[in-house]
């Protein structure tokens, strides 16, 4: 056992069963899943931030961030988007199939303890609330802790807003601003169009008394930060997580490689103040 447990390397992967599935949006589900070994769930913890590395046997591996609350011990969720071919696999499988795991991966996360105390703007473009939703979950399970939260989430249309049944209970609370808009509303919508840069204008918190976290597609982010800036959030302040194309996920295979940062393992998540000078980040 000894002699085995000492040849297992970064690159080998833990044996995990999907235990749930769940269709949110007609390209998105969520899953849930669990390590088969007992131990390794118990010993299995993450920040708000971090991705693991999932296979697919025969088909690949790929990096999905996690979605649950880094207090939830029983499972760990991912929410994947049917694009390709790892996730169009995962997207057939059901409930019970088995993954491979590695991780959990990423130094840079969403630095909640920073947070603490202080005013917190979350800015969500599509599947970039899926990261997200850890850091929500968490923030939540302590709310006071923080000050004020407000909430922005862009999505295309109605049909692709994530997480609909949490957007609900959020907007219940008194002691949450939640904002969404769509770029192409359909008959039924009477909240905001546009996309959610649009909405950045309207946040009145004290840029000295707030941390702002941004997740979203690419294209999304100078124009935040273009926003964020007007508003005079410090650089230091403000967090985006950068995905890129990665590979190994443990800084080894330069895949993902941001100028002289690695996004896996010196982000995915990194402050603005880190980044702003790399022409490639933004
Ligand atoms: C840190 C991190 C966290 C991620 N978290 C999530 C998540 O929570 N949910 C989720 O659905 N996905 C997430 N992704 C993306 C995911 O890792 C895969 O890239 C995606 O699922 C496509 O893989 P695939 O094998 O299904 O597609 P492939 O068969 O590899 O490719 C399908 C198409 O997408 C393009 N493509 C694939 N990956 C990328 C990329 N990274 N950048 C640009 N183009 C690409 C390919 O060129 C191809 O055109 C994350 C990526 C990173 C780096």
């Amino acid at each position: 056992m000894k002699e085995k447990e000492s040849k297992k390397t970064i690159y080998v992967p833990d044996i995990a069963k999907i235990t749930r599935i769940e269709e949110v949006t007609p390209t998105e589900k969520l899953f849930n899943i669990v390590f088969e070994e007992p131990k390794k769930q118990e010993e299995f913890s993450f920040k708000p931030g971090q991705f693991v590395e999932l296979t697919v046997f025969g088909v690949g591996e790929a990096p999905f961030s996690i979605t649950s609350n880094p207090n939830n011990k029983e499972y760990f969720q991912l929410c994947i988007r049917n694009i390709g071919n790892v996730s169009g696999a995962l997207h057939r499988m059901k409930e019970g199939s088995k993954v491979g795991i590695r991780g959990p991966f990423g130094n840079g996360y969403f630095p909640y303890e920073k947070m603490k105390n202080h005013n917190v703007l979350i800015i969500a473009g599509g599947l970039g609330l899926a990261p997200l939703m850890s850091l929500i979950r968490y923030i939540l399970d302590s709310r006071d802790d923080y000050k004020e939260i407000m909430i922005i989430y862009g999505a295309v249309n109605p049909a692709s807003i994530l997480y609909k049944e949490d957007i609900g209970e959020w907007c219940k609370r008194d002691d949450i601003r939640v904002c969404l808009t769509v770029d192409n509303p359909d008959d039924k919508w009477t909240g905001e169009i546009g996309v959610c840069t649009n909405l950045i204008p309207r946040v009145d918190f004290p840029p000295e008394d707030t941390k702002v976290v941004v997740c979203g597609p690419p294209v999304m982010y100078k124009y935040v930060v273009q926003e964020l800036e007007k508003k005079e959030f410090a650089p230091e302040d403000v967090y985006l997580s950068l995905e890129r194309r990665m590979e190994c996920g443990v800084g080894k295979c330069n895949h993902c490689h941001i100028g002289n940062k690695l996004s896996c393992v010196d982000g995915p998540v990194f402050s603005l103040w880190e980044i702003k000078n790399l022409k490639e980040a933004i």
